[in-house]
């Protein structure tokens, strides 16, 4: 099959994934399922990936690598001891590519937080490709009211602004500030809503405001590299905030978002930072948030069908992932890119 391979660290301006024949996956194990990807979302963590910036965390733990880790395909073959996914089902593939199921977390259905979790597209290989296989167990099926191209993004922006919205305790009445407007972003404001928050969008781009307001936001800051120039404008529109949401990755930005919400209020960190300050006497919790579990996966999936959620893509062929990823690292993807085999 074609695959879009990552051989060696590098800089995404060097192109560094390669259009690649590979041999296809094989089933191994009797709970397997074969797919054939429609299509796979672009996420800054497969940059971050791919320009070496996770070495420090043990990532990729070998090369080469395809990466990919926000999946939609349907099943042509399955292993002879499945039970719940057959043949011609669409299913998607979310980050959690598989996990023990045998320790504390797993047993307590916090698998993402199993020790011996397995990542798609970073310790297993992903979906830059035209095939995969994966457990029958960590896949989730995808109604026909959503096709692939704004399913997949379901699979890893949407799973991680659905859990982060809800560790942000929202309510009617309770505001939230989102940090970060883009591909989980954009999706977090909808979730937000859904719940009857005051949605609050951050960010330092015009475009991204703009979409958020498109997509229901009730106010948007502009993220200024001055924080205390930002934290008047935040107080004047708004006063301090029930809560806040940061998606993104900046010790800065987590900071201004613990100092844009009232005493005793909630920060959820979704992304990777330093929390540069606390101050115990303003009894404020700060939550990490990171993707979800199985159960997480299949109530968000079910609630996007439900509900009216935009999922705003745009669409490339695979062979384009440099080029897309480059324009993500500028900030000039609205909200999500996919790529389709
Ligand atoms: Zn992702
Ligand atoms: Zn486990």
């Amino acid at each position: 099959m074609k695959a879009m391979v990552l051989n060696r660290i590098a800089k995404i301006e060097t192109n560094p994934l390669k259009l690649t024949s590979v041999a296809l996956p094989q089933i191994r194990k009797g709970n397997e399922v074969f797919l054939e990807i429609e299509a796979c979302g672009v996420c800054r963590s497969n940059l971050h990936l791919i320009e070496g910036d996770w070495k420090k965390y043990g990532l990729p733990p070998s090369l080469p690598i395809i990466p990919g880790h926000e999946i939609v395909g349907v099943v042509k073959k399955t292993g002879d001891k499945t039970r719940n996914v057959k043949v011609g089902d669409r299913v998607g593939i979310q980050p959690l590519f598989k996990s023990c199921m045998k320790c504390e977390y797993c047993q307590e259905g916090r698998e993402n937080l199993c020790d011996q979790a397995e990542i798609t597209g970073e310790t297993a290989q992903g979906g830059y490709a035209e095939y995969i296989c994966a457990s029958e167990d960590f896949v989730t099926a995808v109604p026909d009211s959503i096709d692939s191209e704004h399913a997949a993004p379901l699979f890893c922006p949407g799973i991680t602004a659905y859990k982060a919205v809800r560790a942000s305790e929202p309510a009617a009445g309770r505001s939230v500030g989102i940090f970060g407007i883009g591909g989980v972003g954009h999706l977090a404001v909808q979730f937000a809503k859904l719940y009857g928050s005051r949605v609050i969008a951050a960010s330092r781009s015009k475009v991204h405001l703009d979409l958020a307001k498109k997509l229901g936001a009730d106010n948007m800051v502009v993220y200024q590299e001055s924080q205390g120039q930002f934290l008047k404008s935040l107080k004047k529109e708004e006063g301090l905030l029930d809560s806040a949401i940061v998606f993104a990755p900046s010790d800065q930005a987590i900071d201004t978002a613990i100092k844009s919400v009232r005493k005793g209020g909630t920060i959820v960190v979704g992304v990777f930072g330093n929390v540069p300050e606390f101050l115990f006497y303003e009894e404020k919790t700060i939550r990490g948030s990171v993707i979800g579990s199985r159960k997480d996966m299949a109530d968000l999936v079910k609630l996007a069908a439900e509900s009216s959620l935009k999922i705003v893509v745009e669409k490339h062929r695979i062979s384009e992932a440099n080029t897309v990823l480059s324009r993500l690292k500028k900030s000039e993807v609205e909200a999500r890119a996919v790529l389709v085999p």
